[in-house]
């Protein structure tokens, strides 16, 4: 069989979901959950009926036709880090999400392995339903991890990662369903389908050299012509794993879409939120500066600029500098970490080896040592004037005991700052009249004695 990952796909071929539910054939029925008593949950709880007291949106609160959305949470192959991810979230927080507390937002009726409290057909139930047609709301999918070709694996008797057990075998025999077929069989008639994730968005680790899985991004197994039934292309928030906020963020603005409030937000044309994603994350690193004036770190836990240990953040479109890891905190060069590109569709093979120096940084980093070696002594010159009061330079010394070690400016220097402080009045159309206050004592209207060197 052809390897899925390195072919190229004409508009007419099959995509692989089709080539999926081709070998799988029709599904033939659902659990009869009747029959199960409390399978796996003896408390009978259901997350959804447990919240629902609490949750349930007022008419003076939905703002819209939707009062709840389900959202199926599937992983395929993945190692749960984009599901910490989100669970940290706190703008919005999934919590809230869950407890309709955002006004117009649908509360959201979620569906995740380790969050809900019921379990086995229990738990598979409401997506039955969504197959079936029968749920009573619109839903979304959410993919984290990358998704297998189980074509592959259903040729051998096998599958490659599930998600349950459903009488979907030969003569009705349980079989484990694997989450590439569960998002198969769901994306027809879902209202939005978004990957999380590097591995859900472009195939991420999984799919990297050498791996035998044939492992693919959501939107390579639904193809490009793929739109969910209200329109919408495969939504995608990359990272490995993802700033939670900025997944959050994402589906809190698609269900504002779904609710009706206004056109669907701005996506690039990769599906990434344009608002989150059209930057490069060296724009607004911290470290950029260093960068700027040609000083770069030698190992980690320097303060410059990492790009000559590995860094690749000056053509990486990631936000993580601006918005933090956490709760705005954290976020990878904030914390010491090189950018080694992990929202990229090029990631992981285009980015190894790992910490090791770009070979394309060479020309702007010689560049930047260049012009910096000019432009760090003026600056320090002048940075060394603006850290002295101007009552300091008509005293002649900065009275502070910390500063006994430290030489008032030389006769030369003092000439530099008098002339720079001409060049910065030239346009200072209250000059004359104004206070004294930042004037040299030769150009003060009145007061100030001239300043003496020590
Ligand atoms: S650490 Fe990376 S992102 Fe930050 S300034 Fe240096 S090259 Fe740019
Ligand atoms: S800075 Fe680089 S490594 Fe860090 S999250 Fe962004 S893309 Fe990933």
């Amino acid at each position: 069989m052809a390897d899925r990952s390195t072919r190229s796909l004409p508009p007419s071929t099959p995509t692989p979901a089709e080539d999926l539910l081709d070998a799988l054939g029709p599904i033939k029925g659902f659990h009869d959950t009747s029959h199960l008593g409390a399978f796996g949950m003896p408390s009978g709880a259901m997350t959804e009926d447990m919240l629902a007291g609490e949750a349930v949106a007022s008419q003076a609160t939905r703002f819209g036709p939707l009062e709840k959305v389900h959202a199926f949470w599937f992983a395929g192959m993945s190692c749960d880090g984009c599901s910490v991810a989100a669970t940290g979230a706190t703008n919005p927080s999934v919590e809230s999400m869950m407890l309709g507390a955002h006004p117009g937002i649908p509360r959201v009726i979620l569906h995740h392995p380790v969050i809900n409290i019921e379990s086995g057909p229990h738990y598979l139930r409401p997506a039955e339903e969504a197959i079936e047609g029968t749920l009573g709301a619109p839903y979304v999918v959410i993919l984290e991890g990358s998704i297998a070709d189980e074509v592959v694996a259903h040729a051998a008797g096998g599958y490659w990662s599930a998600t349950g057990e459903e009488p979907w075998g030969a003569d009705g025999e349980l079989r484990p369903v694997s989450s590439t077929e569960w998002i198969a069989r769901l994306a027809p008639n879902a209202a939005a389908m978004i990957a999380i994730g590097t591995c859900a968005t472009w195939g991420g680790v999984p799919s990297a050299e050498g791996n035998p899985t044939g492992a693919m991004s959501l939107m390579d197994f639904l193809g490009k012509d793929y739109r969910s039934v209200l329109g919408v292309p495969v939504v995608n928030v990359p990272g490995c794993p993802p700033v939670g906020d900025n997944f959050t963020e994402t589906v809190a603005a698609v269900l504002y879409f779904l609710q009706g409030f206004g056109p669907l937000p701005e996506f690039d044309e990769l599906g990434r939120p344009a608002w989150l994603f059209g930057e490069t994350v060296h724009r607004r690193c911290v470290r950029g500066a260093y960068y700027e004036e040609g000083t770069f770190a030698q190992e980690f836990g320097d303060p410059e600029c990492l790009v000559e240990i590995g860094c690749w953040g000056p053509v990486v479109n990631c936000n993580i500098t601006s918005r933090g890891a956490v709760k705005g905190i954290g976020g990878c060069m904030n914390a010491g970490g090189a950018c080694i590109g992990c929202t990229m569709p090029g990631f992981p093979d285009k980015f190894t080896p790992f910490y090791k120096r770009p070979p394309g940084s060479l020309a702007s980093t010689t560049v930047s040592r260049m012009v910096g070696s000019i432009i760090r002594p003026l600056r320090k010159f002048s940075n060394n004037n603006l850290n002295r009061e101007a009552r300091w330079d008509r005293q002649g010394a900065a009275p502070s005991a910390f500063s006994r070690e430290k030489y008032e400016p030389s006769p030369l220097a003092d000439v530099g700052h008098r002339f720079y402080d001409k060049m910065r009045r030239a346009s200072d159309t209250a000059r004359g009249d104004a206070a004294v206050w930042g004037k040299r004592p030769d150009e003060a209207p009145s007061g100030g004695r001239p300043r003496t060197h020590t």
